[in-house]
């Protein structure tokens, strides 16, 4: 435990869902930790209130990530209040699916700004700052590595971008000692992917273990792949998906 003390951290999307729970889970482990939200300015807030409940140091952000600006100015607002930016986690995503004739060029748009343009620039303006050690983890998706059945087409395409992104950010950036990974979560009970939900039975199917998993099993990965333990790990994808890629 404690295996982040001092170190200071960004979490994209860190209002609710997996990227709540990888922002407290950084912050149990000693790191100070910025989130950021574009809507859920409150939930944002309940997230920093825990945070500072372990006695760390909690930053809430408004960042739309669909917005260039923002995805840079995310980092560099989180390095100014924090001192210092040593993990950055490109966590906030959006997921569009349906019938491919139905999916308009404004939903290509928005769906590669938020989960691919934004992880670009944040990870370009967080490397810019990030001393040796530092940390890139990227939150892919099961989907970039097997789609089960149509209408994943946007989403899989934006995600499957992101394992470009890790490996070029891994040879990019070796020398500097930082290192950069992707975690592919598999169908994980959130707003997103309620574990009730219309498809969710099906969802449970395709993975080995028959059930959905919990944000914080997402969290455990990140926590591991942030801390000085993983010092060999990049440049390469971690499935947490229960199996659904066996
Ligand atoms: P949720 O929908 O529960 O949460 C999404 C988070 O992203 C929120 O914090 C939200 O902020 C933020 N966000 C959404 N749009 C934007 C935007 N334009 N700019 C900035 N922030 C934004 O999603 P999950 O927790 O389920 O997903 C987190 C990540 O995990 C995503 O990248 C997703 O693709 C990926 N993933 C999820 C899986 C699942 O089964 N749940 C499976 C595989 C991957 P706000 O609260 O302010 O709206």
């Amino acid at each position: 435990m404690n295996t982040l003390n001092g170190k200071k951290a960004l979490v994209t999307g860190g209002s609710r869902g997996i990227g709540a729970a990888i922002a407290l889970r950084l912050a149990q482990e000693g790191a100070d930790v910025a989130v950021t939200y574009v809507q859920g300015e409150e939930a944002a807030r309940e997230v920093v209130a825990k945070i500072e409940s372990m006695g760390r140091r909690g930053v809430a952000l408004r960042a739309d990530l669909a917005r260039a600006d923002d995805a840079v100015s995310s980092v560099e607002r989180a390095a100014q209040a924090l001192g210092g930016l040593d993990v950055l986690v490109n966590n906030a995503g959006v997921g569009v699916l349906g019938p491919l004739g139905d999916i308009s060029v404004t939903d290509v748009d928005r769906v590669l700004a938020v989960n691919v343009r934004a992880a670009f620039l944040a990870s370009q303006a967080a490397a810019a700052r990030m001393p040796h050690g530092g940390r890139i983890v990227t939150i892919g998706s099961c989907m970039a590595q097997r789609v089960p059945g149509p209408g994943g087409t946007l989403y899989a395409l934006s995600k499957a971008a992101l394992i470009g992104l890790t490996k070029a950010l891994a040879r990019e950036l070796g020398d500097r000692g930082i290192n950069a990974t992707l975690v592919h979560p598999g169908p994980i009970d959130t707003d997103m992917n309620p574990a009730d939900g219309p498809s969710a039975a099906a969802q449970s199917a395709m993975t080995s273990v028959g059930r959905y998993g919990a944000v914080e099993e997402v969290a455990s990965m990140v926590a591991f792949l942030a801390g000085a333990e993983a010092s060999y790990v990049t440049g390469t994808e971690l499935a947490v998906d229960g199996g659904y890629a066996a």
